[in-house]
C-alpha cells in the first residue's frame, strides 16, 4: 500500500525528492566511476516509478538528481527539450509532440490518405474545423443526398486535447459547437466507429506501445503486450437519447475511473484494465484469426510511423543539425487502435507521452488520496521500459563494434570466421549475468524487417529530404521564397509554360494559407505541409494522366537525378529515364499484411475529393 497524500503532492516529484538531496556532491556521483550504463532520471516525471524499477532489474546506475558528468541515458518525462543535452541518448525526438497533435496527424494521414487511399484505410475519415467545415457539410448533404437513410454519428476533439477532454459526439453538421472555443481552440471531427467489438458487451480500445528506436535509419518495434481499457456502461450504438453517454463511448481510463461501475483488478483479464494479451487469448478460444490481427496492428502501425517520419525528420535537422555535436533519439509512443466487429483495427491516436505511471490514485478520505499499486499496468509498462533501455544500451552497441573489429582482425589476419563463441567469451561477465536473469524481449522489431513491404510508401519522406536540402539556414523549419526558388531551378522545373513569376505566386499563394491556418506562427517561410502541398501540385502539371502517387514519384526521381547531375556525381540514377522523364510505378501493395477494406460510406467520399 502506498503512502496517503493530498493531491498535488506526489511523494515521487521531483520537489520532494530534492528535500533529500545531500548539499554538496550530487546523489549517485561517487560510483560514477562503476562500470555500467549511467542514466538521468532527473526529468522523468510519472514514469519514474517504472524506470526505477526497471534500472534495478538492469543493474544500471540512476542518477535521480542528475549528474555533473554526461549521462549515457537522459529519461524525460515530457519532451526533447526538458534538459539541454549536447551528448549520449534522450528518450524523445524532438517535435514529437507537436507532430502527433490530432490536427498535425490528420494532415499527415490525410497525405497518405490522397496518395495511397486503400492503405491508409485505417485512420476514420476526418476534417479540421474550422477551416474544413464547409468541406464537411457540402460532403455529409452529397452523401444524404444520394443516400437518405445514411445516419452517420462523428466525433469530434479539440486539438491538443487528452484524457477525453472536450470531446462530443453529434449526428449532424448544425451540431457542431462553433460558439468561442473552436476558433481559439480548433477541432478534428471524425467520422465515429459505430460498430467496435464488444467484451463482455462493452467497448474497449488498446494501448499499445511502440519504440521509435531510430529515424534514420528507421527502426521500430512493437510491445508484444498493451493495455485494453474499457468503456464503464454497457454500449449501444449511437443514438440521439445516449450521445451523452461517456461511460458508453469514450474508452478513457481518466473518465470510466470516475464512474461507480469501474473495476480495479490484480488479474490481468479482467476488471476495467486488462492486458491486450488476456483479450487476445479470448478471442483465440472463439475461434478468431488472431495471427492476421496482429499482422494488421503492424502495418497500421509501420504505416502510421512512415506518416510521420518526414515532419520529425524536419525537426531533428532544426535541433540537432548534422555536424554539431547532440544526442541521438529514441522514443516510446501510446499508438490508441480500436478494434472494429469484424476485428479491423482502426488508428484513433497517437500519443507521444504515454503514461508510464504503474499506480492508481484512491481516495481515502475527501481529498486525502493514496498511491495503490497497478499490477496489470507494472506488468506491461515496466517490461516496456526495461527492454527500449536494452535495445539502446549504448554499451551494447560498444560490445558489438569492438566485435566487429575484433572479427575484422581475426579475418584480416587468417581470412577464416572464428568461432562466434570465441567473441562472446570477451564480453564483461557482470553484463551477461545481468542479460541471462532477465526475461526475452517484449518488444518485436517490425521495421527494417518488413521494410519491403512498406518502402514504396515513403515518397513523402523524400520529399521532406529535398524540402531540407533547400533549408539553407540550419536551424529552421520553414523555407523561404530564395529556397524555393533554388529548388525549383536546380531541378529545372521552371519553362516557357511555368515561368519564375508563377513559381513566385504558388510560393505565397500556399504559403500564405498554410499559414493562416497554421498552428506555428514562430517562423516565417513555407512549412512542409505547405512545400508538400506545392510539390503535390508540380507533380500534377507535369504528368497530368497518371495517379496521384505515380506524379508525385515521377517528379521526385526527376528532382533526385536533376541534383545528383547537377552534383556533378557520376550517380547511376535508380531508374533509367531521367532525362526522358519517363516514370516508376510503384510496386503492387504488400501481399503479407493486407487487410479487408471494409468499404466504408467515406471511400465514395474521397473519390469525389480526389
Ligand atoms: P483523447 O486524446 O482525448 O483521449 P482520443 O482520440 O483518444 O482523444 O479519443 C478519446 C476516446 O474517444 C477514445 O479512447 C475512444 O474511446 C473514443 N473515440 C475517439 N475517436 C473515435 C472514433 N473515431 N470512433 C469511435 N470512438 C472514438
Amino acid at each position: 500500500m502506498g503512502t496517503p497524500f493530498v493531491r498535488g503532492g506526489n511523494p515521487a516529484s521531483d520537489a520532494n525528492l530534492s528535500i533529500i538531496r545531500a548539499p554538496g556532491r550530487r546523489s549517485g556521483e561517487r560510483s560514477a566511476q562503476r562500470p555500467g550504463v549511467t542514466v538521468d532520471s532527473s526529468k522523468a516525471k510519472t514514469s519514474l516509478e517504472a524506470l526505477k524499477i526497471s534500472l534495478r532489474q538492469l543493474r544500471w546506475k540512476e542518477f535521480p538528481f542528475g549528474r555533473r558528468l554526461p549521462c549515457d541515458i537522459y529519461w524525460h518525462g515530457v519532451s526533447f527539450h526538458d534538459n539541454n543535452i549536447f551528448s549520449g541518448q534522450v528518450n524523445k525526438f524532438p517535435g514529437m509532440m507537436e507532430t502527433v497533435r490530432k490536427i498535425t496527424l490528420s494532415r499527415a494521414m490525410r497525405t497518405m490518405q490522397d496518395l495511397f487511399p486503400l492503405e491508409y484505410n485505417f485512420y476514420p475519415r476526418s476534417w479540421i474545423l474550422p477551416e474544413e467545415l464547409p468541406l464537411f457539410v457540402s460532403e455529409f448533404r452529397r452523401m444524404k443526398d444520394s443516400d437518405p437513410s445514411w445516419k452517420p454519428t462523428f466525433i469530434v476533439k479539440p486539438d491538443g486535447g487528452c484524457q477525453g477532454d472536450g470531446i462530443y459526439l453529434i449526428k449532424d453538421p448544425s451540431d457542431i459547437r462553433l460558439t468561442g472555443s473552436i476558433q481559439s481552440r480548433p477541432a478534428v471531427l471524425q467520422e465515429y466507429i459505430c460498430k467496435p467489438l464488444l467484451v463482455d458487451k462493452l467497448k474497449f480500445d488498446i494501448r499499445l506501445y511502440v519504440l521509435l528506436k531510430s529515424l534514420e535509419p528507421l527502426e521500430i518495434y512493437i510491445a508484444k503486450d498493451g493495455l485494453s481499457r474499457f468503456c464503464t456502461e454497457p454500449y449501444q450504438e449511437p443514438t440521439l437519447k445516449n450521445l451523452h453517454q461517456v461511460f458508453m463511448h469514450l474508452t478513457n481510463y481518466s473518465l470510466n475511473i470516475h464512474s461507480g461501475n469501474f473495476i480495479h483488478s490484480d488479474s490481468v483479464n479482467t476488471g476495467s484494465k486488462r492486458t491486450f494479451s488476456s483479450i487476445l487469448c479470448r478471442l483465440s478460444s472463439r475461434g478468431a484469426d488472431v495471427k492476421k490481427l496482429w499482422s494488421d496492428i503492424i502495418s497500421l502501425v509501420i504505416k502510421t510511423i512512415i506518416a510521420l517520419t518526414p515532419e520529425l525528420k524536419v525537426y531533428y535537422q532544426s535541433d540537432i543539425p548534422a555536424g554539431k555535436p547532440g544526442p541521438t533519439c529514441f522514443q516510446i509512443l501510446g499508438f490508441d487502435i480500436l478494434l472494429m466487429k469484424n476485428l479491423k483495427p482502426m488508428l484513433l491516436e497517437v500519443n507521444a507521452n504515454p503514461s508510464m505511471r504503474i499506480e492508481h490514485e484512491q481516495e481515502l478520505s475527501p481529498g486525502v488520496f493514496e498511491n495503490v499499486p497497478s499490477p496489470v499496468d507494472e506488468e506491461v509498462k515496466v517490461a516496456v521500459i526495461r527492454d527500449t533501455l536494452r535495445l539502446v544500451d549504448p554499451q551494447k552497441k560498444k560490445r558489438k563494434d569492438t566485435q566487429c573489429r575484433s572479427l575484422e582482425q581475426v579475418r584480416d589476419a587468417s581470412e577464416e570466421l572464428p568461432d562466434a563463441g570465441l567473441v562472446a567469451r570477451s564480453e564483461p561477465d557482470v553484463h551477461r549475468s545481468a542479460e541471462a536473469a532477465l526475461p526475452s524481449l517484449c518488444l518485436k522489431q517490425v521495421f527494417p524487417k518488413y521494410a519491403k513491404q512498406f518502402s514504396y510508401l515513403r515518397l513523402v519522406d523524400r520529399v521532406a529530404a529535398l524540402f531540407i536540402r533547400f533549408l539553407g539556414v540550419k536551424g529552421t523549419t520553414k523555407l523561404g521564397p530564395t529556397g524555393f526558388r533554388t529548388f525549383i531551378r536546380n531541378c529545372k522545373l521552371s519553362n516557357s509554360n511555368f515561368s519564375m513569376a508563377a513559381v513566385d505566386i504558388l510560393y505565397i499563394d500556399i504559403t500564405r494559407r498554410w499559414n493562416n491556418m497554421g498552428i506555428d506562427h514562430k517562423e516565417s517561410g513555407m512549412c512542409l505541409q505547405a512545400f508538400v502541398e506545392a510539390f503535390f501540385c508540380l507533380a500534377q502539371r507535369k504528368y497530368k494522366s497518371l495517379p496521384l502517387h505515380e506524379q508525385v514519384s515521377s517528379l521526385i526521381e526527376l528532382c533526385e537525378c536533376r541534383l545528383a547531375a547537377l552534383r556533378g556525381k557520376r550517380l547511376v540514377c535508380p531508374r533509367e529515364p531521367c532525362q526522358a522523364e519517363g516514370l516508376h510505378l510503384a510496386p503492387a501493395a504488400p501481399a503479407l499484411l493486407t487487410h479487408t477494406d471494409t468499404a466504408s460510406k467515406f471511400a465514395d467520399y474521397r473519390n469525389h475529393r480526389n
